[in-house]
């Protein structure tokens, strides 16, 4: 961090890292969190829906831009859609493109977070709830994970734990999606 002594910018790493525990732990957020247990579909595994545009499959492979790391991108089998720019997971390709394609997924049918049974306005809230925690927890993966890279700390975040916080909260913003969509949708007569 610019301006600041190395020291300086441990001390602010250990202050956030502070604030961020205080917030976890805070009796309004655990009102506020629905629940911790998402269900047991690991979020790293992502089933790739059709095509909005054609109804063709997507394939996920590795982009051939002229980036020399290994980069991942889902691509339409029969028309020209891709998930967007090429990343450095397979699932957060596959999670982006799943988030371009909205129309064949309901939320009801997540494999995460128990939206099944719930009405779009409660599916809203509980995912609102997830979401916000998720939110932290990144963050606090983040702020400590500074901390090891400054020499602060011994301690490093797991590289897959935080990996999948991050795809829970791609999974998250994909169901709120959903869910808005669903909103917005009249409800069948039966
Ligand atoms: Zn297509």
């Amino acid at each position: 961090m610019k301006g600041l002594s190395p020291e300086q910018h441990q001390l602010d790493l250990t202050g956030q890292i502070e604030k961020l525990r205080s917030q976890l732990s805070s009796e309004q957020h655990q009102i506020e969190t629905p629940t911790l247990a998402y269900g047991p579909h690991n979020p790293l595994e992502v089933d790739l829906t059709l095509c909005d545009t054609c109804s063709g499959e997507g394939v996920l492979g590795q982009s051939n831009a002229d980036n020399p790391k290994l980069r991942w991108q889902v691509r339409c089998r029969c028309c020209s859609k891709v998930s967007g720019q090429p990343t450095r997971n397979p699932w957060t390709a596959a999670l982006m493109w799943n988030g371009v394609n909205l129309q064949s997924m309901r939320y009801s049918e997540l494999p995460l977070f128990g939206l099944t049974d719930l009405s779009p306005r409660d599916a809203h809230e509980r995912i609102k709830g997830i979401r916000a925690n998720l939110v932290l927890r990144i963050a606090l993966c983040s702020a400590q994970r500074q901390l090891f890279n400054a020499g602060g700390s011994n301690r490093k975040p797991g590289t897959t734990y935080t990996a999948k916080l991050e795809a829970y909260l791609m999974w998250a913003m994909l169901a709120h999606r959903l869910i808005k969509l669903a909103k917005a949708r009249p409800r069948p007569q039966r």
